[in-house]
């Protein structure tokens, strides 16, 4: 890529050497820059689903010829009517805005030792040992017993107090974590977070605890058991960041899956004219299946469908309606890694800088769990990347039988629908700090919007 015919500078040949996203859109830095700077705001401001949802609605309702549907605050789908009738099918980019993080028990509070501590059940895919001895922040929403609602963000201003999960001594750890597996060295139970330590010096017992809660009481009028009805998240505190000497890569909690997310809805938002009516799936679960009723699996698609239906005054079955679409999977994909290259297979491995990852299949163990985009699917595909000169490469997920990995693709993909997984390439993908390449999440835009224009 680009095909022998287009490739700038280059003899014919019929060998496919991917070029690099930097040469081919060399000149293009100005734009590079300016996405990356309006997707490094996104990402400083936004950790969690939520939080999500609110700010790209808020930027999407600026046009009114984008309609927004909102499920349940988690999950958003942004649809721009095509110029073709909606019983002919959709163009539909879907990525999750969900990422790894522990979740605030029903009952966390507690105190040990004179220490006030919250009580965490982590979400998703986490090497525990990452979430210690850093800064954390919580961010989410407790609804009272009166059914008013507060929103909670403590941690990202500097003025803010943050919070964190201590972790053991080297002089001490010899037998607790050194001797151990690294799954057992590190427990899910034991990432409880420090919340305090200043006694209320009148009360009888539970001191720390119980000023804690005087605090939180009169800060936010939260009472203990408040906590049961809140989804209080503990994420990474602190912005997104450029990386490098050249700044050529964003480091930031969370761009799986909002680089995708925020590609998709920057592309849904500059495609003024769609052939297609174009749908922006906006989910949230991924990171634990996509169960549930904001996740992937859920029927809020077909609800979306109805709802466009009735707007254009179609009448259409849903499910005949996405039987005949064609969709992009938006997610991240693993880069080849400098230091870990024996779990990748080199040829195959997507690599940083080498612009949106086209993965045909995910999965495990002989493709088990995955959809798999099939060869007339990728022509096309590869043919409008190729046309329009944006970066792309292949990338599969690891060695065969190394592990694996799957995404939303395969939920979509039971419509009889057309589908194939593209997304920037990370590295540290699922840590507290994930490095994508600039280049490589422009391209994404690049490649969303060349999908949702193609006639
Ligand atoms: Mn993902
Ligand atoms: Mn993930």
């Amino acid at each position: 890529m680009p095909s022998h015919k287009t490739a700038p500078g280059k003899k014919t040949t019929h060998a496919y050497k991917p070029v690099s996203g930097w040469e081919l859109l060399e000149g293009k830095n100005d734009r590079i820059e300016a996405y990356a700077r309006d997707y490094t705001a996104f990402l400083s401001s936004v950790k969690t689903e939520r939080e999500a949802v609110s700010y790209i609605r808020q930027r999407a309702s600026k046009d009114k010829n984008l309609v927004c549907m909102e499920n349940r605050g988690r999950a958003l789908a942004l649809c721009r009517a095509g110029a073709r009738p909606l019983e002919e099918g959709l163009r539909i980019v879907v990525a999750h805005l969900d990422s790894p993080r522990l979740d605030l028990k029903a009952k966390p509070l507690y105190e040990d030792t004179e220490i006030a501590m919250l009580k965490t059940h982590y979400y998703g895919g986490i090497k525990k040992y990452q979430w210690l001895a850093r800064p954390l922040a919580l961010h989410g929403v407790v609804v009272k017993e009166d059914g008013t609602s507060v929103d909670i963000v403590i941690g990202e201003d500097e003025d803010d107090p943050c919070f964190t999960i201590e972790d053991l001594l080297p002089h001490l750890a010899g037998k607790a974590q050194y001797g151990k597996k690294l799954e057992d060295a590190f427990l899910g139970e034991k990432l409880n977070i420090v919340c305090g330590t200043r006694p209320d010096t009148k009360a009888k017992e539970e001191k720390v605890k119980k000023a804690i809660l005087d605090l939180v009481h009169k800060k936010y009028g939260i009472v203990e058991q408040d906590f049961t009805s809140a989804d209080i998240e503990v994420v990474p505190a602190g912005p997104a960041r450029e990386v490098g000497f050249d700044r050529s890569l964003i480091g930031a909690y969370g761009h799986d899956d909002r680089a995708c997310a925020w590609a998709a809805f920057r592309a849904v938002m500059d495609a003024t004219r769609v052939p297609w009516t174009t749908v922006v799936l906006l989910v949230d679960r991924e990171e634990t299946g996509s169960d549930g009723n904001t996740g992937a699996k859920s029927l809020f698609l077909e609800e979306t469908v109805w709802a466009m239906a009735d707007r254009l005054k179609r009448q259409v079955t849903p499910s005949r309606v996405l039987f005949r679409s064609r969709a992009v999977s938006g997610d991240v994909n693993g880069a080849l890694d400098p230091d870990y290259p024996e779990v990748h297979e080199k040829n195959n491995a997507a690599r940083l800088g080498y612009g949106v990852c086209i993965t045909k299949y995910t999965g495990s163990r002989g493709k088990a769990g995955s959809s798999e985009a099939s060869a007339e699917y990728m022509g096309w595909i590869r043919s409008i990347l190729n046309r329009k000169r944006i970066p792309w490469q292949t990338g599969e997920l690891g060695k065969v039988d190394e592990g694996g990995g799957g995404t939303v693709a395969k939920f979509l993909a039971e419509y009889g629908m057309d589908i194939v997984d593209a997304g920037p390439p990370l590295l540290s993908m699922h840590a507290p700090f994930e490095l994508a390449s600039k280049v490589d999440v422009y391209a994404t835009y690049l490649a969303y919007r060349a999908f949702m224009e193609e006639p």
